[in-house]
């Protein structure tokens, strides 16, 4: 059976389909897949799996899947095309508008979001420290790549998924399952947090050097200190998601 690391690298099953197996309805299989869009899993230009495999890994009927196909084709996130080179291709990265995001931001508490932060250091810097001792040569130019995705990237919503896919590729490198899908699920939730309203060109620049930091001891097989620059970066985006609560919410 394939793992949650061969899911993160592109084989099957798609990421999020365990949590969705079971008595999931057309809008979760759509919520799961458009998540994984999200963070950066699947890409742009990629086609999803035909329609009996995709409801197999998600465990669900193919009229369940097709409904949930039906809601991304609503939401313009993917389009299905007839004939020999058909199929059902991704077209558009769903991120959440600048609104969801401020509401998002005015409905989770101040203590909630530093609990998330907190969440995220514990995670973040275990995986770090994971990583250092199981890199490979191979596997810091992968990281390399990723990192340089996050500073071309032009808009928030695509540094966002390139930041994601950075730290989920660390915690593909440090081969624990249970920590990979805990940063998948933090990543979700607080990726769009901390890059929608902050000065873009600044963030770009200071997690471009904190990336750069993480690798560098991933790099040297230094467990310590990549474990403390990863827990120092995930400090940082906590400091931005929570200045932006702080700016969208003024009477706190
Ligand atoms: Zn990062």
């Amino acid at each position: 059976m394939p793992t949650v690391s061969d899911a993160a690298q592109g084989g099957a099953p798609l990421p999020f389909a365990e949590e969705a197996s079971g008595s999931a309805s057309g809008a979760a299989v759509a919520d799961r897949i458009a998540s994984s869009i999200s963070l950066g899993l699947l890409s742009v230009g990629e086609r999803l799996p035909t329609e009996i495999e995709l409801a197999q890994q998600f465990g669900v009927a193919v009229n369940t899947l097709r409904k949930g196909l039906a809601e991304l084709r609503d939401r313009e996130i993917v389009v299905t095309r007839r004939g020999r080179t058909g199929g059902t291709f991704i077209v558009k990265a769903p991120f959440p508008s600048p609104e969801e995001v401020r509401e998002r931001l005015r409905d989770t508490s101040l203590v909630d979001l530093r609990d998330l932060r907190d969440e995220h250091v514990a995670v973040g810097s275990a995986i770090a420290r994971l990583a250092a001792t199981r890199v490979w040569g191979g596997s810091i130019v992968r990281l390399e790549e990723l990192a340089a995705r996050v500073s071309a990237a032009r808009t928030p919503a695509e540094a966002a998924s390139a930041d994601s896919r950075f730290h989920i590729e660390l915690a593909v490198l440090a081969q624990s399952p249970r920590l990979l899908r805990s940063e998948i699920r933090i990543q979700s939730e607080i990726a769009p947090l901390h890059w929608t309203f902050s000065d873009f060109e600044q963030t770009q620049t200071i997690v471009a050097s904190d990336h750069h930091d993480v690798i560098r001891a991933v790099m040297e097989e230094d467990g310590g200190r990549a474990s403390l620059a990863m827990s120092e970066h995930l400090q940082h985006d906590g400091v931005r998601m929570m200045d932006a609560k702080l700016s969208i919410d003024p009477d706190l």
